[in-house]
């Protein structure tokens, strides 16, 4: 926990905070006690604002001083960018690519891992996932090769 010497910052934007003080320059509030019409990053997503480069205006301590929520100004804020339909056809391409495997040909129904190469399947063929992959299930695959990989 941190130890508040004093509380009670001037402001440029809300003028004399009595219950702030200043830490990593910014403005720092107890939990229920910062300006209203500030958003947190998870208020700004909800609201379909991104920082857009912006810098935080204050902060909040919340869980008795474990945890910094930063917080940011509406007015400061843009609009969420949004793939555009190139982009999203591309990113599906990659992960296609990643999901394929050269050893059998085929897609894996997962990521296959970059330290193997190659699908769980063909990595370590033992009866149960030979027999899983001959029945060409991927679904069925990652589901049943879990157990597996976790004993292993
Ligand atoms: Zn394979």
């Amino acid at each position: 926990m941190s130890v508040r010497r004093t509380t009670g910052i001037y402001t440029d934007r809300w003028g004399w905070q009595p219950h702030a003080w200043a830490e990593n320059g910014l403005p720092t509030y107890p939990w229920r006690t910062a300006p209203a019409g500030l958003l947190t990053r998870r208020q700004m997503r909800d609201a379909g604002l991104a920082p857009g480069g912006a810098d935080p205006v204050a902060q909040i301590v919340c869980r008795r001083g474990r945890i910094r929520a930063l917080l940011f100004a509406p007015d400061d804020l843009r609009p969420k960018r949004a793939a555009s339909p190139a982009q999203l056809a591309a990113v599906g391409k990659a992960i296609a690519a990643r999901r394929w495997c050269p050893a059998c040909q085929r897609d894996a129904g997962y990521c296959i891992p970059t330290s193997l190469g190659r699908c769980i399947a063909c990595e370590y063929p033992d009866p149960v996932t030979a027999a899983v992959r001959d029945s060409g299930s991927a679904e069925a695959a990652t589901t049943d090769n879990r157990p597996a990989t976790r004993a292993a």
